[in-house]
């Protein structure tokens, strides 16, 4: 069988994990489970959790590092956030913990309330998912980027997805957010995918070799 080209994702969130593991299936590359390389590997979700810096790269670059280090792997780790044109760009790279949750709301519901009540009466609902993606071998930094336009819609829509995925309504779907369109669709247009495809893109131009041929 032709070897597989395996990368190590520097997250413990697990939907992010097959959001990733299923785009990067397309280009012929796949996920190694992280326990496999990272003995303590648990010990992510402090850097994962660490307070915010200033931009994607710095987060991203700070996971991908930690990771990398452990793994002794190729590596890669993302920074996502939605930017709202209305409010100048909020959340942002803030849009983790944008909302302070009410008793028993998750951080997710109350990020995406906080969301709705700020644009109530806006008829600017312009928005944007954007994602970083740093990828780190030995001597080899990459940073990819990607972006998936749309609109804030007047409610939850759907149940499907995580984060802000029921409020978000991308481009070219008649209105449907991105918890109500099948994850093969999602997974094609998303912030996530356009960054991996720049990332993949990148390291096929710079010849980068992950397994030996
Ligand atoms: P992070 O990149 O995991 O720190 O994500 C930042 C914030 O954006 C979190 O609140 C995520 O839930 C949210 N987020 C990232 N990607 C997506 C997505 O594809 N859909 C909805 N929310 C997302």
């Amino acid at each position: 069988m032709r070897p597989m080209n395996v990368l190590v994702l520097a997250s413990l969130n697990r939907g992010k994990e097959e959001e990733f593991s299923q785009i990067l299936s397309r280009f012929n590359y796949q996920l190694g489970s992280i326990e496999d390389f990272i003995r303590n590997y648990k010990q992510l979700a402090l850097v994962e959790n660490e307070k915010e810096g200033a931009t994607y790269i710095e987060n991203a670059l700070r996971k991908c590092k930690a990771a990398f280090y452990a793994a002794k792997a190729p590596t890669i780790a993302d920074d996502s956030g939605l930017e709202i044109e209305a409010l100048e760009g909020k959340p942002g790279v803030h849009s983790a913990h944008f909302a302070k949750p009410n008793a028993r709301e998750s951080q997710s519901a109350a990020n995406r309330r906080h969301v709705l009540e700020l644009l109530e009466g806006k008829s600017n609902r312009k928005a944007s998912m954007k994602c970083v993606i740093v990828f780190m071998l030995e001597g080899v930094e990459l940073i990819a980027t990607g972006e998936c336009k749309g609109a804030i819609a007047l409610k939850e829509q759907g149940s499907g997805g995580f984060g802000y995925d029921s409020i978000f309504l991308p481009e070219g779907f008649n209105g449907k957010s991105f918890a109500e369109i099948s994850v093969d669709e999602k997974n094609r247009i998303s912030h996530r995918a356009m960054a991996i495809e720049n990332l993949i893109h990148q390291i096929q131009k710079n010849e980068i070799q992950l397994v030996r041929p």
